[in-house]
C-alpha cells in the first residue's frame, strides 16, 4: 500500500522522486554490481554521474555511463575490466585521467573526482583530485550534477546538492554556481544550456539567461568545431525553433551566424510589408522537422532563404522582391559552411541543391503543371528528388488556409506526375544514352565544342519531350545535329570505318 501511495499521480515527479530517496531498483544492469564490487574492493568511493543519471530520471533511454571515483579513476576502470565477461579491453586517455571501455552496447567512462579552476584564456581548466562535491561543483547544469552512490552502505541513494531534481520537474536549466562564474569559465556551457533546453524542451532560468547575453563574447575563446557540435544538437532536437530562439535573443547567433540573423525582422514602405524571414525559416525547419531528422535536410531548411537579405529589393507598383534568392543563397552556402567547419564536401553540395531548387516545386504547383517541367525537375533533382518535396511542403507556411489546400492539392499532383514520368521517362538518374566517346569515335573528332553542343541538344531534346530517353532516337538526333555542324560520319566518308557494334 505504502509503495502504491508513494506512486499515485497526486504526488508531483520531484515529490515522488523525494519520498523515493532509494534508486537501487534503477540500478538493475549487471554492469553496476560490477562497478560496485570492484569498487568496494578497492575502497574507492564510486558513483554514477551527470547525463545518465540526468537521463534515468527522465526516462530517457541512454547508453553511456560516467563513473566518479574518489581515487584513480583509470585504476578503477582496469579492475571493472577484469570483473567483466569477455574481459573488455581499456581505452586510456592518461591527460585527462579518465578511461573508457565499451562493454555489449554500453559505452563506460571511469574518471577521478577533481576541483577544477580556470584562467581567463582559455577554457582548459587547471585540475586536481578532489571530492565528490568538488567534482558536482564542477559540472555545467544542476540536472547535470546528480549523482547515485554504488557504495555499499547505500547503494542507490541519490546525491543532488543543488536541487538539480526540482529543475528536472520544473523543466528548467540552471547553473549550480553563478551562472557568470560557470559560463565564463568554460563558454560552452553556453552553447551546451540552448541545447539541452532545445532537446529537452527545457527553459533556462533567468538568471543563467541573462548571463549567456552578458557573456556572449566569451563564445571567442571556444573552437569553432565545439560550437557548432552543439548547434548540429540543437537542430536536430524535436522542435529546433527552440534554440535558435533563445541564440537570437541572446546575441549568440549574431557571433557565429550573422546571415541568419539578417534574415530577421519585417521592413515596410507604403504600407506594404514582407514577412519575417528569421520565424518563417524557422517554422519551415519546425514543419520539416515533424517528418525527417536528416541534418543536412534540416540545414537546407535553415538556409532555403539565406539569399533573401541581400537580394532584397523594392519594386515600385509590385512591393518586395527577392528576385534571384535560390541563386544567391545557394553561392551563399560554401562561405558559411566554411566558417562553420561543416563538410565541405558532399553535405554541403546537397544543401547547396536543395538551396538552389527550393521555389521549383513550388513554382509547379502554382502553373499548370506540364510534363517537361517536371521531367527538367527530376533530371535535376536526381535521387535527391523526394527531400527536396519534403522541404517544399515545410516550405508552406502561409496562414491562409484557402492558400495552404490549394499548394498541398497542387503538390500532390506534382508528385503523381513525377511518379508517372519517372516511370516512362526514368530521367531521375540520367544517364546520356550515347557518350561522348561514341560520339567522337561516330565521326572520327577529337574532345572538341562540337561533342558538346550534340551531347546538349540531345539532352535537351529529352527533356523537352521531343524525342524518347533511349539510344535509337538519340542516335538520329545525333546524325542530324551533327550534319548542321558540318559532321559526317566516319563511315560515309572515303576510306574512313565506323565500328559496326556501335549502331543501334
Ligand atoms: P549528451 O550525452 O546528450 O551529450 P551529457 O550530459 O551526457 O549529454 P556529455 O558531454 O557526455 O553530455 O557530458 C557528461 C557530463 O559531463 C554532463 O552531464 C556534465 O555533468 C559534464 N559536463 C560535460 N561538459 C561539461 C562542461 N563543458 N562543463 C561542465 N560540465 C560538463
Amino acid at each position: 500500500m505504502e509503495s502504491f501511495k508513494r506512486r499515485t499521480p497526486f504526488l508531483t515527479f520531484a515529490e515522488n522522486l523525494k519520498v523515493d530517496k532509494d534508486w537501487s531498483r534503477y540500478l538493475l544492469h549487471p554492469v553496476f554490481r560490477v562497478v560496485a564490487d570492484a569498487a568496494a574492493a578497492a575502497g574507492m568511493p564510486v558513483y554514477v554521474i551527470g547525463g545518465y543519471v540526468r537521463d534515468l530520471l527522465l526516462q530517457r533511454a541512454s547508453k553511456d555511463i560516467d563513473f566518479v571515483t574518489v581515487g584513480s579513476g583509470i585504476s578503477l576502470a582496469r579492475e571493472v575490466a577484469t570483473r567483466l565477461p569477455g574481459k573488455p579491453r581499456v581505452h586510456v586517455f592518461k591527460n585527462f585521467g579518465t578511461a573508457m571501455l565499451h562493454w555489449q552496447d554500453l559505452e563506460l567512462e571511469f574518471v577521478g573526482a577533481r576541483r577544477e579552476s580556470y584562467r581567463a584564456d582559455s577554457r582548459k581548466p587547471l585540475v586536481e583530485d578532489g571530492s565528490l562535491k568538488d567534482d558536482q561543483d564542477r559540472r555545467d547544469f544542476t540536472i547535470n550534477a546528480l549523482a547515485l552512490s554504488l557504495n555499499p552502505e547505500d547503494f542507490g541513494r541519490l546525491i543532488d546538492p543543488f536541487g538539480g531534481l526540482e529543475d528536472l520537474e520544473a523543466r528548467l536549466i540552471r547553473t549550480p554556481l553563478d551562472p557568470d562564474t560557470t559560463f565564463s569559465d568554460d563558454p560552452l556551457r553556453m552553447m551546451r544550456a540552448i541545447r539541452f533546453a532545445s532537446q529537452l524542451g527545457f527553459s533556462i532560468a533567468p538568471e543563467a539567461f541573462a548571463s549567456l547575453g552578458r557573456n556572449r563574447q566569451r563564445l571567442e575563446i571556444v573552437s569553432m568545431e565545439r560550437i557548432t557540435e552543439e548547434l548540429n544538437k540543437i537542430i536536430l532536437s524535436p522542435q529546433p525553433s527552440l534554440g535558435f530562439k533563445i541564440l537570437m535573443s541572446t546575441g549568440m547567433l549574431e557571433i557565429f551566424f550573422p546571415e541568419m540573423v539578417a534574415l530577421k525582422g519585417a521592413e515596410y514602405k507604403e504600407g506594404r510589408g514582407h514577412k519575417d524571414n528569421f520565424f518563417h525559416t524557422l517554422q519551415v525547419l519546425d514543419n520539416l522537422s515533424e517528418h525527417s531528422d536528416d541534418l543536412w535536410l534540416r540545414w537546407s531548411a535553415i538556409l532555403h532563404d539565406i539569399g533573401k537579405p541581400p537580394t532584397k529589393r523594392y519594386e515600385e507598383g509590385t512591393g518586395w522582391t527577392f528576385h534571384g534568392h535560390e541563386v544567391k543563397g545557394m553561392r551563399m552556402v560554401p562561405g558559411i559552411f566554411r566558417r562553420l567547419k561543416l563538410p565541405m564536401n558532399e553535405p554541403m553540395r546537397f544543401v547547396q541543391k536543395m538551396v538552389a531548387l527550393h521555389l521549383r516545386p513550388i513554382v509547379l504547383s502554382e502553373e499548370f503543371v506540364t510534363d517537361s517541367a517536371v521531367r527538367r525537375l527530376l533530371f535535376e533533382a536526381g535521387d535527391d528528388i523526394d527531400r527536396l518535396m519534403m522541404l517544399c511542403e515545410a516550405d508552406i507556411t502561409s496562414k491562409n488556409p484557402d492558400k495552404v489546400r490549394r499548394y498541398l492539392r497542387n503538390f500532390k499532383l506534382v508528385r503523381e506526375k513525377l511518379v508517372e514520368i519517372e516511370a516512362k521517362d526514368r530521367v531521375r538518374n540520367w544517364q546520356p544514352p550515347l557518350s561522348g566517346e561514341e560520339i567522337m569515335d561516330t565521326f572520327g573528332i577529337p574532345p572538341s565544342k562540337e561533342v558538346g553542343l550534340i551531347k546538349n541538344s540531345i539532352r535537351e531534346a529529352i527533356l523537352d519531350g521531343l524525342i524518347a530517353n533511349e539510344r535509337e532516337a538519340a542516335y538520329a538526333l545525333m546524325l542530324e545535329t551533327a550534319a548542321a555542324l558540318g559532321l559526317k560520319p566516319r563511315s560515309e566518308r572515303e576510306g574512313d570505318k565506323a565500328p559496326q557494334e556501335k549502331k543501334p
